[in-house]
């Protein structure tokens, strides 16, 4: 605390990401990264930017990642908005799209940057209680509201909302923007970018962090009606001119022209994801039904934090939330498959010992 301090500051609870460890030969499955490395021509496209160019401002409208990702997604580039990262991309869009009279919604057990983007641009927020198994029930949400925001697949749960239940949302949800977070779409959803053309208030955010491998490079999308973009471009560039830097868009746009290796990876993902769950449920584990690249797991006999411990001194790190309702879950990134054996052998050594 100091007096210098603007004093909206001092009222800020920042979020706090999972822990990136300084130490070399961690098993690391606390921050959903993908266990495969970016595509070979994303990182030969990155390699190639590095040059006498870097000199050069990046184009401030990102046209070529947009136009790219508009041709990916048959969707116009006015329908398309690109940020350094989608934690930029979401905190645009809170105060662009979410800032009004009525507190928006969300679920109680969600991504935890949310309440912190309120607490940032002072925005009423009402968390909905997911139901007792953490599935999302759309009835819930059948409220006045300044907005609707939640990822899907949720985070931290991995549970799936179904398209056909998002399009009913939208049906009774016409007069507030919808966001959906699809963060970890990839690893077994639908995208709601199939209903934009059908509905102006619908905004699908995603991230090349988890499924395309590149939490490093800082890379995220929307996707809507272009009046809805046009919001988000008058906010970052009331920001910043030029958030994604030659490299990252480099890279960016040849992560998207090398869908082969990006749908190998995934698929890779969720065949590991499969069978780490039966290993799970065999060392009685209830495990969530998870389609993202991570579990969220609870053992009816033993404490979560101390599961979490033990793992981390097998080199092993894992996410433990001490939030209410899921303060006994540990999350598990899925791993590659070496990563996934270590993590069962380790368990397995656990409950013999307690
Ligand atoms: C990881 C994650 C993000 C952030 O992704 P970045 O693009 O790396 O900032 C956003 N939303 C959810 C739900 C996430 O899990």
């Amino acid at each position: 605390m100091s007096q210098y301090w603007s004093k909206v500051v001092h009222a800020l609870t920042p979020y706090v990401p999972g822990e990136q460890p300084k130490i070399n030969n961690l098993i690391k499955l606390n921050t959903n990264e993908n266990p495969y490395p970016p595509s070979p021509l994303a990182l030969a496209a990155i390699r190639e930017a590095v040059s006498e160019d870097l000199r050069l401002y990046p184009d401030p409208n990102a046209d070529q990642l947009k136009q790219t990702i508009a041709a990916y997604y048959q969707l116009s580039p006015q329908q398309v908005f690109v940020g350094n990262s989608s934690d930029e991309v979401l905190a645009h869009v809170f105060l662009a799209l979410l800032k009004h009279e009525q507190p928006i919604l969300f679920p109680d057990i969600t991504y935890s940057f949310y309440p912190v983007y309120c607490g940032l641009y002072q925005i009423a927020y009402q968390t909905i209680r997911l139901q007792d198994d953490f599935s999302l029930h759309i009835a819930d949400y059948q409220r006045p509201n300044g907005g609707i925001i939640f990822p899907n697949p949720n985070a931290p749960t991995g549970r799936l909302l179904a398209l056909a239940e998002i399009e009913n949302l939208l049906c009774a949800n016409r007069d507030s923007v919808v966001v959906i977070d699809e963060a970890y779409v990839d690893f077994g959803g639908t995208s709601a970018i199939a209903l934009v053309d059908q509905f102006p208030n619908l905004l699908v955010v995603q991230t090349l962090s988890k499924s395309r491998s590149l939490a490093g490079l800082r890379v995220g999308l929307a996707i809507g009606h272009p009046d809805l973009i046009a919001a988000l471009e008058r906010v970052k560039n009331s920001f910043n001119s030029y958030p994604l830097d030659r490299l990252a868009l480099a890279g960016a746009v040849a992560a998207f022209k090398d869908d082969a290796y990006f749908k190998q990876t995934c698929a890779a993902v969720i065949a590991s994801r499969t069978e780490l769950v039966a290993q799970l449920e065999q060392l009685g584990f209830e495990v969530l039904p998870s389609s993202a690249n991570f579990v969220l797991i609870r053992h009816p006999a033993h404490d979560a934090k101390q599961i979490q411990d033990y793992l981390r001194s097998k080199s092993i790190i894992v996410r433990h939330f001490t939030q209410a309702r899921i303060d006994q879950h540990l999350r598990v990134t899925i791993g590659n498959d070496a990563q996934c054996a270590s993590l069962i052998v380790a368990l397995r050594d656990f409950l013999q010992g307690h």
